[in-house]
């Protein structure tokens, strides 16, 4: 062992040494974000402190959409009880005009450093006991925020590109989450129907743009008066979901509150005018 150790607990001792060669002999690769060596166990390759940087939205959020309400710094105080609206909700308050479709969109933390890393081990590597973490925060989320629903449905993917990944990485998160909230999980409720543009960075009009009306439930599937709780991976600006939310309402759907694990909060605003 000698030089090795990289932890060495309380004392450095041999004890601590010896701990630190066996975890290092069950858990041979360092942390898929930071590469530090792993020091205890756990199915998520992810070191603590890396899991311990995520940036929780705790603060102020819109009470519609979920956007922090200011800079997302270490301590805000809340506000006293007023119903806080971003510029985007604030805009339409009437029930009519509203903007999204959903009734409120809530996520996990800030879509930024090791969380960004995170999503796409979830995305491209289809990192399940990840899935799982991100489903118990959003568990915790939905017990404080007091989100109640019938049924979890995934954001869908198109089919030729779930074909081609081979799985949904939505769902990832969205099977588990039921699971733990014991509500039906209907991952087949919803479908894309028009796959996203090839174009690899999308503006904020083009993602507008391209979800509008990409959404269909399925012929036949059991919606009327259901309250929906959708789930994805990201919110950027929040057409996704309000697209899927609308092909759920036309459908017979009570009510849709969206669900993500991480929120892009440094995106300029922007509705889809
Ligand atoms: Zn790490
Ligand atoms: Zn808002």
């Amino acid at each position: 062992m000698g030089e090795r150790s990289i932890y060495r607990g309380h004392s450095g001792s041999w004890l601590a040494e010896a701990r630190d060669a066996i975890v290092s002999i069950f858990f041979p690769s360092g942390c898929r974000i930071c590469e530090e060596l792993l020091t205890r166990a756990s199915r998520v390759p992810i070191c603590d402190k890396c899991l311990a940087s995520f940036v929780p939205l705790t603060e102020k959020v819109c009470e519609i959409c979920g956007r922090p309400m200011l800079p997302v710094t270490a301590s805000v105080t809340p506000a006293d009880g007023a119903k806080q609206l971003c510029p985007i909700c604030r805009e339409q308050p009437g029930q009519e005009k509203r903007i999204y479709a959903f009734d409120r969109a809530r996520s996990y933390a800030v879509y930024d450093g090791a969380l960004v890393r995170a999503i796409l081990l979830l995305k491209f590597e289809r990192m399940e006991p990840l899935g799982v973490w991100f489903a118990e925060r959003l568990a915790e989320v939905v017990k404080t925020e007091g989100l109640s629903a019938d049924v979890v449905v995934p954001v869908p993917l198109h089919r030729d590109r779930e074909r081609e990944r081979g799985y949904n990485q939505a769902d990832l998160v969205a099977k588990p989450l039921a699971r733990r909230l014991k509500l039906p999980h209907r991952a087949v409720l919803l479908v894309r129907t028009r796959p996203r543009p090839d174009k690899q960075v999308l503006s904020l009009e083009e993602r507008w743009e391209s979800v509008r009306g990409a959404f269909a439930t399925r012929p036949g599937s059991q919606v009327d008066n259901l309250r929906v709780l959708l789930v994805d991976d990201v919110m950027t600006t929040g057409a996704t979901l309000d697209a899927c939310s609308r092909a759920l309402l036309e459908a017979g759907a009570k009510s849709v509150i969206g669900l993500t694990v991480a929120r892009a909060v440094r995106n300029p605003i922007a509705g889809p005018s």
